[in-house]
């Protein structure tokens, strides 16, 4: 489907500046290698605290329902298109720095052609120091982990798993607008994430909108960090350092868990996490420190907890998210944004 509305590349823009700027959660490995804390980091100070907005969970719950009742955002369908336009509206509605990567791949289907489209919202596009929080926002189209393998070709609802993390990102681009963030932030959220088809040719039709942009990026956006949100608004979920997340930023995956931690946000745990092939894979392939916030025991219903086992099935439904889970996601975000971030560039 073709999209109407079209704006130049952002991205070649920022060059001018200097930088502007899911997962197949299919496979779970070995344990981390690597201690999850190190409370020395967060002992230094913060150089430019900022006053931290508020946090809408209600709306950001809202907006994860107004997303399913779409219907599933499977590539090339009408529910895709709608979704994309919607956000796109919110967020040009927050800055005028928006801009639309499309782009297309084969899919599976001989004679298909997938139109697909990254979304990368910018805030103070000026400042060199910048940091990248992104999300998927496509729905898979196959249910493959269904108890009734009937229902194994039928696109999943994704209210977790794609609705969670838009959402979240679409509340703070609400709180960039009206508290201009202290740092760089680039909001990307990514297309065909949840596409593949791991029997059938491993990672190769995942993580399509990430590939994308880290083969066509400028050479010089090199965020300080790369944040990803996949599946985090499930009302009991259990947020640990992910492997690959671990041994790419450890750092940064310290001062995260940190300030959860003196948050008193009960849905981060250290600990060893699990091994998540997800979007931040090829970030890291391209040298970007990556991050990856996700609910890792939903990957391969690990979790013993039956409310817990809805990953790429049709009961990814709103009625599993908890609006206190995306309330500590989204402070803690804020928080490391307007009070943590930009740390003194030693120490990093
Ligand atoms: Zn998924």
């Amino acid at each position: 489907m073709t999209l109407s509305f079209r704006r130049p590349s952002l991205l070649s823009g920022l060059l001018l500046v200097g930088i502007i700027g899911s997962y197949a959660g299919c496979k779970r490995d070995k344990p981390p290698a690597t201690p999850a804390t190190n409370p020395a980091a967060s002992a230094q100070p913060a150089i430019s605290p900022a006053p931290v907005p508020g946090f809408d969970a209600n709306r950001t719950f809202a907006d994860i329902v107004k997303q399913v009742d779409m219907g599933p955002r499977v590539p090339n369908s009408a529910a895709h298109a709608r979704a994309l336009k919607w956000m796109d509206s919110i967020l040009t509605g927050c800055t005028p720095n928006v801009e639309l990567q499309h782009f297309t791949d084969p899919g599976y289907s001989p004679g298909e052609t997938l139109n697909l489209t990254n979304v990368i919202a910018s805030f103070n596009p000026n400042a060199t120091w910048r940091i990248l929080i992104l999300t998927h926002y496509d729905s898979r189209p196959w249910a493959d982990e269904d108890p009734n393998p009937k229902n194994h070709s039928t696109p999943i609802p994704a209210a977790n798993d794609g609705g969670s993390g838009t959402a979240l990102m679409l509340e703070l681009a609400r709180q960039f607008k009206n508290h201009p963030p202290p740092i760089g932030v680039d909001l990307f959220f990514d297309d065909g994430e949840d596409y593949g088809k791991y029997k059938v040719d491993n990672l190769d039709r995942y993580f399509l909108g990430v590939k994308y942009f880290v083969a066509n990026k400028p050479a010089n956006y090199n965020p300080q960090v790369a944040i990803l949100l996949d599946m985090i608004g499930d009302s009991n979920a259990d947020f640990e350092p992910e492997t690959n997340s671990v041994q790419s930023a450890p750092q940064w995956v310290n001062e995260i868990w940190n300030t959860a931690k003196e948050m008193g946000l009960s849905h981060f745990r250290t600990g060893n996490g699990a091994d998540i092939e997800d979007d931040h894979l090829p970030l890291i392939h391209a040298g970007i420190p990556s991050v990856d916030i996700i609910d890792g025991d939903l990957v391969g219903h690990v979790s013993p907890d039956p409310n817990r086992k809805y990953w790429h099935t049709l009961d990814d439904l709103p009625k599993h998210i908890a609006p206190s889970t995306l309330d500590e996601v989204g402070r803690l975000l804020l928080q490391l944004i307007y009070q943590r971030f930009p740390r003194d560039s030693q120490i990093l």
